[in-house]
């Protein structure tokens, strides 16, 4: 993306690291054989010579590795690219834009080849799997596989916020096994949508395509951004509260506006000499690792924090599993989710993507920078760490399960209704808060423009 070699790729180089851009598929055996005999060139680049991948090998975790994460769940790609052009997004230049896809015979083999070593769960990795031209295939396989073969095998997918258009999706993918679907929701800001080249999320949209996913039953786990330029802790912390009340979201997940190596946003703030952090290590969901127009890096990441408690409150969390009772979306895994989500942040202080339920340290492993601790402060430490956390585990376990247990056990709870949940009606967009911000009036009368527009072609026509 840049034109000039990155200088810490240079500085990589320098130390004598090989360099290996682009996909593996049809060159990995080269590199290996390369390395074998001691003869690895600096760089090996493929980044425009993007491989078929239809009927290419595809890697089989071993069992015994996959079972240390939580859920045993698997993962593979049915295709890459997206023809999106997402600001923030590296998939598009390192993948491309256009979609390829596996064959429909790979995936049943890689499924087959885990279902085997006692596998089932999976996670397509496909950045943008309502993307990938050969969806409905893939998905009448895997209905296929369960129907007929009676496999019992269950999938987490990533789509894009306008994937209920595509007729049947929603429906087969429910049929396919899809338990989990990750959806980029972002932002409820239109301005900050179109700034990060997302004109395709449409806040006008969000209600109807989370309900479809409600309608079947499948969890909703959206990625929210935050650090637009635009975004002040109030501005971020309201617009939270806006969601929770009107939009019927399982699970928010939030992450800072990184400017990831590889993204549009990097090439533009090295262009403009704007300091990004030199640290590789920051790029991860915890760090804030740029300026921001509007907040500073301590409030930037104060703001985050906020977010997540904001969110995932006890009180919100007993509306969320009420909400799952009402439209009979697994209320069980729902919780569980949310203690995972609530115990990461809250108690191991990470991200759930980084966290887990059990944090293993090394004495010994530590970065350069930081000096080695002597054993009689490491373990005592370590220790005390561990009892302590686990007891704050097991008091979050015992009060969020208090709070699913009332729920089940009530027996109005089916009936249970609210803004979020409710049908969708004609006259939203002047009712609810989600359309009343400047912002977002602009685009609701933008569309009614473009709608009466497409209207008046089609009666001509
Ligand atoms: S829709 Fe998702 S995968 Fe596609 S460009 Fe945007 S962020 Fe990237």
């Amino acid at each position: 993306m840049l034109k000039e070699r990155d200088a810490y790729v240079q500085k990589a180089l320098d130390m004598g690291v090989s360099i290996f851009s682009g996909e593996a598929e049809g060159r990995l055996g080269q590199v290996l054989i390369d390395a074998t005999n001691d003869k690895l060139k600096p760089i090996y680049n493929y980044l425009d010579d993007l491989p078929d991948i239809d009927n290419v090998a595809m890697p089989l975790l071993p069992a015994e590795r996959v079972r240390l994460t939580a859920g045993s769940t698997t993962s593979f790609d049915a295709g890459r690219g997206c023809p999106f052009t997402c600001s923030f997004c590296t998939i598009i230049n390192v993948q491309g834009q256009k979609s390829r896809q596996r064959s429909v015979e790979s995936i049943e083999h890689i499924i087959r080849a885990n279902v085997e070593q006692g596998l089932s769960s999976f996670f397509i990795s496909d950045d943008n799997f309502a993307r990938n031209k050969n969806w409905e295939c893939i998905l009448d396989k895997f209905i296929e596989l369960r129907e007929v073969h009676k496999l019992k095998i269950s999938f987490t997918i990533q789509v894009d916020t306008l994937c209920h258009n595509l007729p049947g999706f929603i429906e087969k993918s429910k049929r396919a096994g899809v338990k989990r679907a990750f959806i980029g929701l972002e932002n409820i800001n239109p301005e900050s949508l179109v700034g990060a080249s997302k004109r395709q999320n449409k806040i006008t949209d969000y209600r109807e395509m989370l309900l479809a996913w409600k309608k079947v039953g499948v969890i909703t786990c959206c990625g929210y951004i935050l650090g637009f330029p635009n975004d002040t802790q109030e501005s971020i912390l309201r617009d939270i509260e806006i969601i929770k009340k009107e939009l019927p979201v399982d699970l928010l997940e939030f992450f800072f506006l990184t400017p990831f190596p590889g993204s549009e946003d990097h090439q533009k703030l090295h262009t403009a000499g704007i300091a990004m952090d030199e640290d590789l290590n920051q790029y991860d969901a915890n760090h804030a690792v740029t300026a921001h127009p509007k907040m500073s890096k301590e409030n930037w990441e104060e703001t985050s924090l906020k977010a997540w408690e904001s969110f995932y409150t006890y009180e919100h969390a007993e509306t969320i599993v009420k909400r799952a009772m009402a439209t009979g979306t697994s209320p069980g895994k729902i919780m569980a989710l949310i203690t995972w989500f609530k115990g990461c942040v809250h108690i191991e202080k990470v991200h759930p993507l980084e966290g887990g339920f059990f944090r293993r340290k090394s004495r010994k492993d530590r970065r350069p920078t930081l000096p080695i601790e002597s054993p009689f402060v490491f373990y005592p430490k370590y220790f005390a760490e561990i009892i302590w956390k686990h007891f704050c585990w097991v008091l979050l376990f015992i009060r969020l399960r208090l709070i699913y247990k009332r729920i089940r056990n009530d027996p109005k709870s089916r009936e249970y209704m609210d803004l979020a949940i409710e049908p969708l009606n004609d006259n939203e967009t002047e009712t609810r808060e989600l359309f009343q911000s400047e912002a977002a009036r602009k685009f609701v009368e933008k569309r009614l423009r473009f709608k009466k527009m497409r209207n008046n072609v089609t009666s001509v026509t």
